[in-house]
């Protein structure tokens, strides 16, 4: 290895698994939009082992490939080698970061917002607030009328105050208890999706389970780990990890946002044997709910709906089948197939905001994929890909609706 390739020198055994096959190169949304295969995972392994090996400067090509992967995942599922992708990129992007060739404005702008706003909830409470007010007096039209359509589209409505209570200490198990489990609230969530974690914590109530707040919990590190702020998104996961192992008697962490679950899932990388024992805890609601056997609800749904696999639900955490299970268990609810379940839908953190252009295409695909389906519901488990395939079916006139699986169930119970 030359003297040059000092700052990517960690992931060089990692870059060895690959056996340049290609199987990764058709799931790959980046190359099914370019056709290039530096912008492909075999082509960005390739690259990230040049730069290792001193071969290939870390420069702007490394870079810009670093920034244009979504990090989705798909190529490990693909790759019949076992190459870890999701994490050479991410710690590829973090080396990008710190030698200052990710410095532009709206970098600058996501990194701001990642650490001084996403994780401190006093301050995006008020933040979210004062959008939320602007929006219910029309102030947001003329800001959004300069914005280009579909990042119009982007732009999430703020919920109502009563949608953003936190949730309570403890919700009771409802029937003959089964256990006791934390839910990790998230920073977004509460905010955003409040109604997701309320219709969360109801459907474990129902089915049994106990549901603590723990205390100290918060953002997890994930969007920020994405994004190559490797050392903040460490003291955020350091800090979770601490709040969890505080708590007692618990069964497990159930998680709602995937993108959420699949860095917990990770954290023995991140934190050593504490975060192996975070990780270990941690479940994906429709992974828990099928692992526990599901209560089946009673009440009738008559719908037609579309299941789409978030990236880090299917490729990050290799959960397929449970959340169709449980949407199955509802009666009437009819579970219509689409053409493209676990392609990318574009949004991968911040990704909507930094590669517009490249997200935009790569939703339009998703888009063609349920407009021809023409389902009433799509479901699917992740906030990010919710805010991407509301923003395409508002684009698209759609008359879908766009929900978290959990709110059908909860819907089911309680009909
Ligand atoms: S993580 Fe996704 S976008 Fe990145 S190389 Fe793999 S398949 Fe392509
Ligand atoms: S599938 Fe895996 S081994 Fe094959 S080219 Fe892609 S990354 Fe390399």
């Amino acid at each position: 290895m030359g003297e040059g390739a000092a700052p990517l020198a960690e992931l060089h055994p990692g870059t060895l698994d690959c056996v340049h096959c290609g199987l990764c190169l058709p799931v790959c949304p980046t190359y099914r939009e370019t056709g290039r295969e530096t912008s492909s995972p075999r082509g960005r392994v390739y690259l990230l082992r040049g730069v290792a090996e001193g071969e290939i400067p870390l420069g702007d090509v490394v870079a810009e490939e670093a920034a244009l992967c979504l990090g989705c995942r798909a190529c490990e599922t693909a790759c019949p080698s076992g190459v870890r992708f999701g994490s050479l990129i991410e710690r590829a992007r973090a080396r990008v970061t710190s030698a200052g060739l990710r410095d532009a404005p709206a970098q600058r702008l996501e990194r701001f917002a990642l650490r001084q706003l996403v994780p401190h909830k006093t301050r995006l409470h008020w933040a979210l607030s004062l959008v939320g007010l602007g929006q219910r007096l029309g102030l947001d039209r003329p800001v959004l009328r300069l914005l280009p359509e579909w990042l119009r589209g982007l732009a999430p409505r703020v919920p109502p105050l009563r949608e953003r209570r936190r949730l309570p200490g403890l919700v009771a198990a409802r029937g003959e208890r089964r256990g006791r489990v934390a839910l990790l609230e998230g920073c977004i969530m509460p905010e955003l999706f409040g109604a997701v974690n309320a219709a969360t914590a109801r459907v474990l109530a129902c089915n049994g389970f106990e549901v603590v707040q723990v205390a100290g919990q918060g953002c997890c590190g994930a969007l920020q780990a994405h994004a190559g702020d490797e050392e903040f998104a460490r003291s955020l996961l350091e800090r979770n990890a601490r709040a969890f192992a505080a708590a007692d008697g618990l069964d497990a962490i159930v998680v709602n946002s995937a993108g959420c679950g699949a860095f917990l899932r990770e954290a023995g990388d991140w934190l050593g044997p504490d975060g192996e024992r975070l990780a270990a805890r941690v479940r994906d609601v429709s992974e828990f709910l099928d692992e526990a056997g599901l209560r089946a609800p009673e009440g009738e749904l008559r719908l037609r709906v579309c299941y789409d696999d978030p990236c880090h639900l299917v490729h990050g955490q290799g959960v397929d089948a449970a959340p169709r299970k449980l949407l199955e268990a509802i009666p009437g609810l009819e579970l219509v197939p689409h053409a493209d379940p676990t392609g990318c839908c574009g949004a991968a953190g911040t990704y909507n905001l930094t590669q517009p252009g490249m997200s935009a295409a790569i939703l339009g695909r998703k888009m063609d994929a349920l407009q021809a389906a023409d389902p009433d519901v799509v479901a699917t488990g992740n906030p990010g890909c919710l805010m991407q395939i509301r923003a395409g079916v508002t684009q698209r006139g759609l008359r879908a609706r766009v929900v978290h699986p959990v709110e059908l169930l909860d819907e089911a119970y309680a009909n």
